[in-house]
């Protein structure tokens, strides 16, 4: 075997008993950091040098479409060859690849789209509207979370048992009139991606044989995190064949809120004959001091399926906790601390920011702003969800597709175009009362004149627009098509005349989107044969946005600091990590406090969060936030008092440490670092520091900027609420 041997070589025993096991079933179960990405890639490598096995034999679930392009990457490089036709990816971008090739199977009009969950949300709003149904009652959210949640669990509208229940009877109903628009404009959702493929399969005998002949061998990584769909089309796919990796981590769960089934690696190794199960137990990427603590952390979890972690790493430093006067503060500290690490060395990029929602992120963000550290906010505001480029987008739906309702209503009126919210009401009750779509109630009411005067004449300049933009398109590669969207549908214009940089900004966006199709056809992300010409080139280009918009995609080429929610940095690491809001009711989240499960799952994401740190651990919380438009005492995590003291030690501000801390009593952040002077004889004031005012009386300072002269602090007062208040006249007494 010592051809092979590269492949074995820095593994570890237990490793390399994994990546050359025999074909057939084997779950590696594992904590974190301890290789089990590494050997899905190892494994696959393995299989095609050693088994022989072809890379079209293969198929690979990943988490995101970055990781599956990694994980491709590696392989080329590991084995010296293009595996491009093999199939990598997550369960949504494999779905989706089945049904554009067997569309006609899948009763699919050959250019479906795919909706992303605002789309989604839209749709649901709109049927709301349409059948006048009380949104207090059925409140869209829940609507879409009802219809996603059944989708999950593979359940068609006819299927979901009412029990004669109304209130689920009219949620059913609505999911019927939902999938119904859904399949007159060709538009698939996310739930819809993977139940349509397994009934795609289930319902075609000869399509699963062929498949089930063809993947030799399936691998999933992160498997804890598969909802009962996933493992039904997991399991559908596999067969009887015994020929199945799966790693995971049971206490990296973190998505039962949206249907994910710890039990699922619990009970696989029941359902799946024969499996050999591993366990990895050294760590790899962390420091002792971070192990230890993330260890201690999870064992206040009932239930687990065990497991030993150790590194053989260097014990490295404690874990700082930062205790923030507010959220301002705690900013201020961590990219101050940011500014530290990178002068001592770190690049930005090794450095992440980690917080339970993503309302959080926007104080991070102006504070790095305004200190001008570059960042990047991964799987937050993504690019393919930015207004602008949705609207872009829709334009190019339109024509590809006139029946695409949920896009003919987002741009019929953008640019402004005198088609005014009455208009677009008659056509949906047209479309509606009609049974058609939108598109066709619009031409309808045009015909018979029942759109009169100025509305008519809007409509249908809009119509003639879509008509024009088709047919001036026609030939034209893709990008030049995005190009010649974005002028002639007026996007460009319109966004140039606002005002400000925010309208700058999305012009520059719109441009890029030029870029994105570019680069596209030229083939990175799809195979040479599959990406084709102009209009072919444009459904897929449309269908790649929208699973990149439901994806983490963060941009590898500057070097900037990363911020990110702890549920998207699953499976990642970096040498330095900071998590903010490490408060009771933001983490854990108050709406899984009450459960024990959802606050176990919580816990979960805290190990998660705790892992993804290689040499350096931050901590923080802060004693007063905002929330919800109003400021509010916070406590310290339950999370916090987890942690082995001895691990931890306390940040003060001016480089002052002291150790240990007392996690459960908040300490009072008085010594703050910023504190503010109006400048000569005048006192000095800090952050949480008591004043009293002659008009407004007392108060605390909760934030302050600017220096000498223009200082200004931000007073809460008593009696009067929040106000900003010049120093330099404010005749602020210290109390
Ligand atoms: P997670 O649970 O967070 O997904 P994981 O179990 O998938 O983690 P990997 O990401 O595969 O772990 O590996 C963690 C780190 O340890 C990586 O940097 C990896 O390169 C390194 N590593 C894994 N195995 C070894 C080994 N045998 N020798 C040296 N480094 C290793
Ligand atoms: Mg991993």
């Amino acid at each position: 075997m010592d051809d092979v041997s590269p492949l074995l070589d820095d593994l570890n025993p237990a490793q390399r008993e994994a990546v050359s096991a025999p074909l057939g079933n084997m779950l590696v179960l594992a904590g974190a950091g301890s290789g089990k990405t590494r050997v899905l890639v190892h494994r696959i490598a393995w299989l095609l040098q050693v088994e022989q096995l072809s890379p079209y034999a293969i198929l690979a679930v990943t988490f995101t479409n970055k990781a599956a392009r990694e994980m491709r990457t590696r392989l080329e490089a590991l084995l010296g060859l293009s595996l491009r036709n093999m199939w990598v990816g997550t369960f949504h971008s494999i779905a989706h690849r089945l049904l554009r090739t067997h569309w006609q199977d899948a009763r699919l009009p050959q250019h479906f789209q795919i909706i992303d969950s605002d789309d989604q949300l839209r749709l649901v709003k709109r049927l709301l509207k349409d059948h006048h149904i009380d949104d207090e009652r059925y409140p869209p959210r829940q609507v879409q979370y009802f219809i996603s949640g059944c989708k999950e669990e593979g359940l068609r509208p006819q299927q979901v048992q009412t029990h004669g229940d109304v209130y689920l009877g009219q949620m059913v109903e609505l999911y019927e009139h939902y999938q119904l628009t859904c399949e007159r404009g060709g538009l698939v959702d996310f739930g819809e991606l993977l139940l349509r493929s397994l009934e795609l399969l289930r319902d075609n005998p000869r399509l699963l044989a062929h498949y089930r002949e063809r993947f030799a061998h399936l691998l999933v990584d992160e498997f804890q995190d598969t909802n009962t769909l996933q493992y039904a089309w997991l399991k559908l796919l596999a067969g009887d064949r015994a020929g199945m990796t799966v790693v995971g981590d049971d206490d990296q769960s973190i998505y039962g809120w949206r249907g994910a089934r710890v039990e699922n690696i619990r009970r696989f190794e029941q359902e799946f004959a024969g499996t050999r199960t591993v366990r990895l137990e050294q760590n790899y990427r962390s420091t002792s001091a971070i192990l230890d603590a993330a260890n201690a952390l999870i064992d206040h979890n009932a239930g687990r399926m065990g497991k030993e972690l150790w590194t053989a790493g260097a014990k490295g430093e404690p874990i700082s906790v930062y205790a923030g006067f507010n959220d301002l503060d705690e900013a201020r500290f961590i990219v101050d601390t940011i500014g530290e690490r990178v002068s001592e060395g770190h690049t930005r990029r090794e450095i992440a920011i980690l917080y339970r929602s993503n309302a959080q992120s926007r104080v991070l963000e102006e504070t790095l702003i305004r200190q001008g550290v570059p960042y990047r906010i991964y799987g937050g505001q993504r690019f393919y969800e930015r207004l602008e480029i949705k609207n872009a987008l829709a334009y190019s739906r339109l024509l590809l597709n006139r029946e695409d309702d949920a896009s003919l209503e987002r741009v019929i009126n953008v640019p402004a175009r005198g088609i005014g919210t009455r208009t677009v009401e008659i056509l949906r009750d047209r479309a509606r009362l009609s049974n058609v779509s939108l598109w066709q109630a619009l031409h309808d009411s045009l015909s018979d004149g029942s759109l009169k005067g100025r509305a008519a004449n809007a409509v249908q300049a809009f119509a003639n627009l879509i008509e024009r933009l088709d047919n001036d398109t026609a030939g034209m590669a893709l990008h030049e098509i995005i190009a010649h969207v974005n002028e002639a549908s007026g996007l460009i214009e319109h966004h140039r005349s606002e005002k400000g940089e925010k309208g700058q900004a999305r012009v520059e966006n719109l441009e890029e989107l030029v870029n994105a199709a570019r680069a596209f056809t030229q083939g990175s992300a799809f195979d040479d044969q599959e990406a084709g010409e102009g209009v072919a080139a444009l459904g897929l280009f449309l269908s790649e946005a929208a699973l990149n918009a439901g994806d983490h995609e963060a941009d590898e080429f500057e070097d900037c600091v990363q911020l990110m929610t702890l549920h998207s940095a699953k499976g990642l690491e970096f040498p330095v990590v900071f998590i903010a809001g490490v408060e009771e009711g933001l983490f854990p989240h108050k709406m899984s406090m009450e459960e024990p499960g959802r606050l176990e799952e919580e816990r979960r994401l805290c190990y998660v969060g705790v892992t993804r740190a290689m040499r350096k651990l931050y901590l923080s919380y802060a004693e007063l936030r905002r929330l919800h438009g109003k400021e509010t005492f916070q406590r310290p995590s339950r999370f916090l008092r987890e942690l082995p003291e001895e691990l931890l030690e306390e940040v003060r501000l001016r480089g002052q440490i002291s150790r240990p801390m007392t996690a459960a009593r908040p300490t009072r952040g008085l010594s703050m670092q910023t504190s503010v002077s109006p400048g000569n004889d005048a006192p000095s004031l800090a952050l949480g520091q008591r004043v009293s005012h002659p008009l407004f009386g007392e108060g605390v300072i909760l934030n302050a900027e600017g220096e000498g002269e223009r200082a200004r602090v931000q007073v809460s007062f008593e009696d009067e609420g929040d106000k900003w208040l010049v120093l330099g006249f404010a005749k602020l007494t210290p109390l």
